[in-house]
């Protein structure tokens, strides 16, 4: 009845949904806990003030502070909470004192708003070469770089936004040391997904997507033994967020995140394999990229409106994906995709259905 072994406990977990929900990477489904740890938590601030319920949860806190660091590979003391990825990586920004005119490289796959804030700091970028045509980061070649000339730092999206291919951050994380360049990794896409313990100097993400945790937190973390010279301070505020994600993360590793990482890979070939070859929509992500994050190339001559018309036409039908437009990954292609990022509680019908709409659609 489910893709995953996973799915019945995960399904169960959560309020029924109304639709066929494939869209993980834009916000995940909470648990029934993550929500009721969240309103409790505001239930208490009316009750006995703000401050007050914040102390008496001090000892939950630092418990979901511990599973996330775990989950990321770090100190709990390394974290601080803020309330997006985008603000993480800008209150980093702020934070790091570099030279004028830094220089920075990234892969292929990086996220838009995170070179419009590289931009925005006059940051030099340059693109690292990639391996194959998918644009998996060409770790040989970017040794070899670096014997040459070496970044202020490195900035991998391990996941990007309009791709479900997965960077070899452990790769890059060890050439990259040895070089003495720090390496910083978006993990908005790939925390609760797949494996995060990679050995970089900073990492970042959020709470509302692969983790399903409640929207309005963001984390980063810097290693203290980080080739960065960097401390970002926690804007903590949103103590019922954080309480939130903490028990989304307790779930994670509850049932083993390990296990989660395997069945959502398999979750993603099984999708590209029911998705691939139908009309001239392309599978974008080879089958058995370990992601279940699923683009599709729309066919020739479509642009962005005939795709969130399409977006549109699904969502009648009940099935929610996101049509994710170029802005997301302008070095990539400059085609839009329609984005699928089923969760663990996906199941055999719902991708027939999403296959058998998207094949009226284009030719
Ligand atoms: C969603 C996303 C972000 C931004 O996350 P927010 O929490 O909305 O700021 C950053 N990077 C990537 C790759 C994303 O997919």
């Amino acid at each position: 009845m489910y893709c995953s072994e996973l799915g019945e406990q995960w399904h169960a977990a959560r309020v029924e949904p109304s639709l066929a929900h494939l869209d993980a990477a834009a916000a995940g489904r909470s648990s029934r806990a993550v929500i009721e740890t969240i309103t409790k938590h505001l239930e208490r601030e009316a009750e006995r003030g703000s401050y007050v319920a914040a102390a008496e949860q001090a000892d939950t806190l630092a418990a979901g502070r511990r599973a996330l660091a775990s989950l990321i590979g770090h100190t709990p003391d390394e974290l601080s909470f803020r309330d997006s990825a985008r603000t993480s990586l800008r209150a980093l920004l702020n934070s790091w004192t570099l030279p004028m005119s830094p220089t920075v490289w990234v892969a292929k796959n990086e996220f838009g708003p995170n070179l419009a804030e590289f931009e925005h700091r006059d940051f030099a970028v340059r693109v690292l070469p990639e391996s194959d045509v998918y644009g998996h980061v060409d770790v040989d070649a970017l040794e070899n770089m670096l014997q040459f000339e070496q970044p202020d730092f490195i900035h991998i999206c391990h996941i990007g936004s309009a791709s479900g291919l997965v960077q070899p951050v452990a790769e890059i994380v060890a050439v990259s040391h040895n070089a003495g360049v720090p390496v910083v990794v978006d993990m908005a896409q790939s925390v609760g997904h797949v494996p995060t313990v990679t050995g970089a100097d900073i990492v970042y993400g959020t709470s509302r997507k692969w983790l399903t945790g409640p929207r309005g937190v963001g984390f980063v973390a810097v290693r203290a033994d980080s080739l960065a010279d960097v401390r970002v301070e926690s804007s903590d505020s949103f103590i019922a967020g954080q309480l939130g994600l903490g028990a989304a993360v307790a779930e994670v590793l509850a049932i083993g995140q390990q296990k989660v990482f395997r069945e959502l890979a398999a979750i993603g070939r099984i999708t590209r394999e029911r998705l691939r070859g139908i009309g001239s929509w392309e599978v974008m992500e080879p089958v058995e990229e370990a992601s279940a994050l699923v683009t599709l190339a729309t066919p020739p001559g479509w642009g962005f409106s005939d795709l969130e018309a399409a977006r549109d036409k699904l969502l009648e039908t009940g099935i929610l994906v996101t049509a994710a437009d170029s802005w997301r990954a302008p070095l990539a292609a400059d085609q839009p995709h329609l984005r699928v990022s089923p969760h663990l509680d996906v199941r055999p019908e719902q991708l027939d259905a999403l296959a058998t709409a998207i094949r009226t659609m284009g030719y």
